[in-house]
């Protein structure tokens, strides 16, 4: 598939869900004409969702999530497939108690909602095939980038012809997951920490309704959650997200289905209910990775290519939609005032406005991660204190919960 034009304002590169929400935001009217492209290695049509981020996982949407994806009208589709988190229930393997965190104590009607990543991956792509005012371009791969004299140059290869074809923007938002070596092309390093574990995801069955809560465990080995999901076919069912070390993972996605349950019931104890059923089953390694220049000159990085973190705390994709809210701001503020849209005064505007939303979201669950993961006996014991702690002090637990609500991000009007 050929673009249509020689030059864009905006090409995002990568329709998954940061680059396709983003799509979404910057088309939200009113505001002056952009011409955009999206570009996608995968096949993007509606009725289906084949980008590789819409897999088997499921997603915590917080309630700042929420609220933006109505505005974008991205919701309605999304809502039917979506379980409300009225509870959450932390607590720590081998240890009375926990914390319980609900939405009446916060004040609203849910603390998130739980939507598998194909719903989402569904109405993005039916979203993004309506949209009369953004170009698509899908099967196609993006294979350089280079910058140029009007912005950034890309080397656009179609999946159907052998032939790549040069295109340039005044502003490239990378999008890409960190899939393709785009940014480390450009020179750009990333900071890593392995946390040495892989998080095992399926969907499971259970005897009984999870009314509306969602357990977080901590485990010696590392955390656990599972999530509440719509009922299907009648049956209760739970999205799991349980972390083990590296070298364990394998031996435990092997195990048959009933060891496998067995296993699983014995880290999770018995409050979420009876065991019955395991789905089908992945692994994700778990990396806290942040690119150490997320903006140049005509150029964005949005998404996990910008920060992966931890999945436990259910933040990676929150964050990045409120990144990439405030980018689609800034970009309709320069257009509306006839600025440049990558020009790196407006992009350092952006910079400074999710800066410090993404150092506290990123310390706030890897600093969780690391304090609940290690089995040493004397961090247990500041566990233990951690969580009376929450329950105590009201202003501990309320920046917890600020956190899982997702409202301290920038203000962001479109
Ligand atoms: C187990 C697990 C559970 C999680 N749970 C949560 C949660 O509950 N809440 C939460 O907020 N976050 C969660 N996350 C994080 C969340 O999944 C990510 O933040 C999110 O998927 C990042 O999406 P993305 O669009 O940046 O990347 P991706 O989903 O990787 O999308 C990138 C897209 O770019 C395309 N692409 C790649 N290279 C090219 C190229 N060269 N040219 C064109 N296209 C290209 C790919 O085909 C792909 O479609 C979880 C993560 C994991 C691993």
């Amino acid at each position: 598939m050929i673009p249509q034009h020689a030059h864009y304002d905006v090409i995002i590169v990568g329709a998954g869900m940061v680059g396709a929400a983003l799509a979404c935001a910057l088309t939200h009217a009113p505001a002056p004409p952009l011409k955009l492209l999206l570009v996608e290695a995968s096949r993007v049509q509606t009725g289906k969702a084949e980008q590789p981020g819409f897999d088997a996982r499921s997603t915590v949407l917080s309630a700042g999530t929420v609220d933006y994806l109505k505005l974008l009208g991205l919701w309605q589709t999304m809502a039917p497939s979506a379980a409300v988190i009225e509870k959450i229930a932390v607590s720590d393997q081998g240890h009375f108690g926990g914390v319980q965190m609900d939405n009446r104590e916060a004040g609203v009607t849910a603390l998130g909602h739980v939507v598998e990543n194909a719903a989402i991956g569904r109405a993005l792509n039916a979203a993004l095939s309506q949209n009369q005012q953004l170009e698509l371009c899908s099967p196609v791969q993006v294979t350089k980038l280079t910058p140029h004299v009007q912005g950034m140059q890309l080397a656009l290869q179609s999946g159907e012809a052998a032939t790549s074809v040069n295109v340039t923007a005044s502003l490239v938002v990378l999008a890409e997951g960190g899939r393709s070596g785009l940014a480390q092309q450009l020179g750009i390093h990333f900071n890593q920490n392995s946390y040495g574990q892989r998080a095992i995801i399926a969907n499971v069955a259970l005897s009984q309704p999870h009314r509306g809560i969602a357990y977080e465990r901590f485990t010696a080995k590392g955390p656990l959650a599972l999530l509440p999901l719509t009922p299907h076919r009648g049956r209760h069912r739970m999205a799991l997200v349980w972390t083990h070390p590296e070298d364990e993972t394998d031996g435990v996605l092997a195990l048959p289905d009933t060891e496998f349950l067995a296993k699983l019931q014995h880290d999770c104890g018995q409050r979420a209910g009876t065991l019955l059923h395991v789905g089908q089953r992945a692994s994700y390694p778990l990396t806290l990775q942040v690119a150490e220049e997320q903006y140049r000159p005509a150029l964005v990085l949005l998404g996990n290519v910008a920060h992966t973190l931890h999945p436990v705390a259910g933040q990676g994709f929150n964050l990045a939609l409120r990144d990439a809210m405030a980018l689609a701001a800034n970009v309709r503020q320069s257009r509306r005032e006839g600025h440049s849209v990558g020009h790196s005064s407006r992009l350092q505007g952006w910079w400074h406005q999710v800066e410090q939303d993404q150092g506290r979201t990123i310390s706030f669950s890897d600093g969780m991660t690391r304090l609940f993961s290690n089995p040493n006996p004397a961090l247990s014991v500041l566990r233990k204190g951690g969580m009376a702690g929450l329950e105590l002090l009201p202003p501990i637990k309320g920046l917890f919960m600020q956190q899982a609500l997702g409202y301290h991000g920038p203000s962001v009007r479109l």
